[in-house]
């Protein structure tokens, strides 16, 4: 028979969209959380909820800076996560990811706590390989525009590796593919964000490229049961492990749905691709299948109805195209 032990956690990045979801997660668990966020993306809205509960702590902290913690288990999620947010200061991006991780592990290090590295399908760039698997090396463009993101992302995981040869550090590294949900920042230029926004004000949907390009969405529920899967494992499992849904659909597919879903009527307009845009991505889930026994339960539509609620009342409820129909299905 397996007992309840608290654990004290630290969530760095913990006021975002996934760090959110997360911190309530473990409180839920009955675990004692410390939220750390220096605020760029995230947003104390993300977190009020959570304020009241005995068991929640927040520090405004960056993590490109150095901190001390007494605790047994770190999840380190605390970098800029869309490309308008992360090359807005690129320098500083490839701080957080770097020096942040080296913090992270210097921590784990000294206090024997478990690290989770939340690591991207960016690490494989543009992929040649489809659907992408652990062991495949990625096809990153070094000096792009995409760069201060991927290849901090890599140099984590490296880190994160190294640490473990050298030190022995209880590491854990998940890849994330692209995920929604509420608490998306409604304005971070994510096309799950964008679409359902643009659907609800009745704006122009805007597609890039020619909408041919393939995604895989996951909804954020799923990914944070992997999450804990993942902490929870024994110690010899150290990822990496991709972690999305293997639902693959053309982006174009995604405009349509939100545009049935909602009964908007905005059109799509189709605009250029941004530079080294990724043509397909769709994640291999077999580790996480075999190691963990995950496995996305959340459909498209499900959870693409949960997110349109959130934004519509974040909107103000003033899009009207809920109107009823959809209405009593999505609360909760
Ligand atoms: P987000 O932008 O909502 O959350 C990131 C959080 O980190 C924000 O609260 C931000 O204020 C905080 N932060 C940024 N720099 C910081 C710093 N230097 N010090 C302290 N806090 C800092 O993004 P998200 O979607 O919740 O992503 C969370 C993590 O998951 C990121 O590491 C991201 O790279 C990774 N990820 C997300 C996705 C996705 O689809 N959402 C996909 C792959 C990887
Ligand atoms: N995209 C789009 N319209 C938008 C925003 C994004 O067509 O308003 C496309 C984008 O070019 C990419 C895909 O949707 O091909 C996913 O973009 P996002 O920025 O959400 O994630 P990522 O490119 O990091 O997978």
């Amino acid at each position: 028979m397996s007992m309840f032990v608290r654990k004290r956690v630290l969530v760095t990045g913990g006021a975002g969209f996934l760090g959110s979801h997360l911190c309530e997660r473990l409180l839920r668990d009955g675990h004692d959380v410390l939220c750390v966020d220096n605020y760029f993306t995230g947003r104390k809205d993300n977190i009020a909820h959570l304020l009241s509960n005995p068991n929640f702590e927040t520090l405004r902290h960056d993590i490109s800076t150095p901190l001390l913690a007494e605790v047994d288990e770190i999840y380190n999620l605390a970098c800029p996560a869309s490309p308008k947010h992360y090359q807005y200061d690129p320098v500083q991006t490839l701080k957080t990811s770097v020096l942040g991780a080296i913090h992270m592990l210097g921590i784990a290090r000294r206090t024997g706590a478990r690290v989770f590295q939340a690591s991207t399908s960016e690490v494989y760039g543009d992929p040649d390989v489809h659907p992408q698997t652990e062991d495949y090396f990625g096809n990153v463009n070094p000096l792009g525009p995409r760069a201060c993101y991927d290849e901090g992302k890599r140099c984590a995981e490296t880190l994160f590796f190294d640490h473990r040869r050298q030190h022995g550090t209880r590491i854990k590294v998940v890849r994330i593919f692209n995920t929604y949900g509420p608490r998306m920042h409604p304005d971070d230029g994510r096309v799950v964000s964008n679409f359902i926004t643009q659907a609800l004000r009745g704006e122009d949907i805007t597609l890039y490229g020619d909408g041919g390009q393939t995604r895989a969405f996951c909804y954020v529920s799923d990914l944070i049961e992997g999450f804990v899967r993942m902490m929870d494992s024994d110690d010899d499992i150290t990822g990496p492990i991709n972690l999305g849904n293997p639902h693959e659909i053309p982006v174009r597919e995604l405009a349509e749905r939100v545009l049935a879903l909602t009964g908007s009527r905005s059109r799509i307009v189709y605009l250029p691709l941004p530079q080294d845009d990724p043509t397909q991505r769709c994640p291999d889930i077999t580790r996480a299948r075999n190691l963990l026994g995950w496995e996305p339960q959340v459909g498209l539509d499900d959870g693409l109805r949960r997110s349109i609620d959130y934004f519509d009342q974040l909107l103000g409820g003033r899009s009207g195209v809920l109107s009823g129909i959809e209405a009593h299905a999505v609360s909760g």
